[in-house]
């Protein structure tokens, strides 16, 4: 019976291990930041500190506010644990879980403020003063650390001093330059231990209220199989945003975990896609201009209707979005239209633009795929609008605009009674009764990518997350990207 029990629990510990690992990013560095308590403000520094982490692109990073919870088990997926943390000592379990998880074999980043051990603190007027000194010391930390805060360690005030990297052989600094600069607190007279192996170090002068010596900086511990890191660096998220701090943080990071520094990849930057957006001939919300905002692949130019396309697109632009609703477009500027879209270009008209250029059948029947009846003609109804309708939207297919944007929920207007090419490949849908169905389409048009949006009314379209990734989406796609 006993041994059934236990069998179950291996089965169930297996099942668990697995499920862990799948929540993982495949090929990147696993990091644990241990935070929660510190007589620095961690709110803001071990966010600032995961961000540097994953913009290196090498590491998926998650933090714990409760360390004294962890267990051999809860760290056994990680590859490295950062201390950003200065506070009362965890339960044993956690303790041990973290000492033998190094012995082991992975990785231990210590900053700033980890290195002054573990005691309860209280604020005591604007200083931070440790009360918990008679909880007793826990030597493997003392060992692991490689150097701790004593009765003598303390540091002058905050100034700029400059960081020497003094084994140029050790990967972290290997191939940056010798030095840095940083403004941040300088410790001196910390306690290091024999094992510390120190990288980098700085002048600690008498005139900022320091010792007049070297002082370590940076360092490193071989403990058991596993690396540990100590920064003394990193006093607020000012000082963590020093480039020889975060060169030095996250470098060391990926040191402490694979026992090496692997090259950046240097992603291949695109060009950005030149964008020629059209207003003009209808009101719109100024909310519409921050659709674009914040995506850097894109290079947005506004030009208002008359007079938008009077020019040769074709060398300045690679999209079009038309948001423009204008009838009295000159023959010559038809042309650099067609020219325009004969070149291979890509166009995205939204919303009202359905009603644009009413009169040129090539255009609303060909291009556009759909048109927007502003009155009644032989054979069709005037097209209606209503606005501020509740609507549920779903993909109509798979689409490379629509993939990974799911069912929409918006307030926008809607169109009925409007004419779409029964050669339009839907990519949006709805069942409200104040719309004919298709939202948003393809055009069959061979030579350029055409796509037609019919959402887009006001802040409430141009503010919703789902609706900007469906736009951003829909200008990479028609400019081919
Ligand atoms: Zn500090
Ligand atoms: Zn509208």
């Amino acid at each position: 019976m006993a041994r059934r029990v236990l069998l179950l629990l291996l089965f169930a510990a297996a099942a668990w291990s697995q499920n862990t690992t799948a929540f993982f990013q495949p090929g990147k560095i696993r990091a644990l930041i241990i935070s929660g308590r510190n007589n620095h403000d961690w709110r803001e520094t071990t966010p600032l500190l995961r961000q540097q982490l994953v913009d290196t692109g090498k590491f998926d990073v998650r933090a714990t506010e409760e360390p004294s919870g962890m267990t051999a088990e809860t760290v056994a997926a990680y590859d490295v644990l950062i201390l950003d943390y200065n506070g009362p000592r965890w339960r044993e379990a956690a303790e041990s879980a973290v000492e033998e998880f190094v012995k082991a074999g992975k990785g231990l980043v210590l900053v700033h403020g980890a290195s002054y051990g573990f005691g309860e603190m209280e604020l005591l007027g604007d200083r931070h003063v440790k009360t918990g000194i008679h909880e007793k010391p826990w030597p493997a930390f003392v060992s692991m650390a490689g150097g701790t805060w004593s009765a003598q360690t303390g540091h002058g005030r905050r100034h700029v001093f400059t960081v020497k990297y003094t084994d140029r052989e050790n990967p972290i600094g290997r191939g940056l330059p010798e030095t840095f600069l940083t403004s941040d607190e300088l410790y001196h007279r910390m306690n290091m231990r024999p094992e510390a192996h120190v990288i980098a170090t700085a002048f600690s002068a008498i005139e900022t209220g320091g010792t007049g010596r070297e002082e370590p900086i940076l360092w490193t511990v071989a403990y058991g199989k596993g690396r540990v890191f100590q920064t003394v660096l990193g006093h607020d998220t000012a000082a963590m945003m020093e480039p020889g701090f975060a060169a030095s943080f996250t470098r060391a990071t990926e040191w402490a975990a694979t026992g090496g520094v692997k090259p950046l990849v240097e992603t291949q930057k695109e060009p950005p896609i030149r964008v020629l957006v059209v207003t003009g001939g209808h009101d719109h919300a100024p909310s519409f201009y921050s659709l674009f905002n914040g995506r850097e692949d894109l290079a947005v130019t506004v030009d208002p209707q008359p007079g938008a396309f009077s020019h040769d697109l074709r060398k300045m632009y690679d999209v079009l979005v038309l948001y423009d609703m204008y009838q009295d477009v000159p023959e010559t500027e038809r042309r650099n239209l067609r020219e325009f879209l004969e070149s291979g270009k890509g166009v995205l008209i939204l919303h009202h633009a359905l009603a644009s250029l009413s009169d040129w059948q090539w255009w609303w029947e060909e291009v556009r795929a759909g048109k927007y009846f502003l009155k009644e003609e032989p054979g069709h109804l005037a097209s209606t609008y209503l606005h501020d309708q509740d609507l549920i939207v779903e993909p109509a297919g798979k689409h490379p605009i629509t993939d990974g944007i799911g069912t929409i929920h918006i307030i926008d207007e809607t169109y009925k009674h409007v004419w779409v090419s029964p050669e339009a490949r839907v990519l949006l849908k709805t069942d409200h009764p104040t719309a004919d169905g298709p939202l948003m389409w393809v055009s069959p048009y061979q030579k350029s990518r055409v796509v037609y949006c019919m959402l887009g009314h006001g802040p409430e379209a141009h503010n919703h997350p789902q609706f900007r990734q469906l736009i951003h989406n829909a200008v990479r796609w028609v400019a081919g990207r």
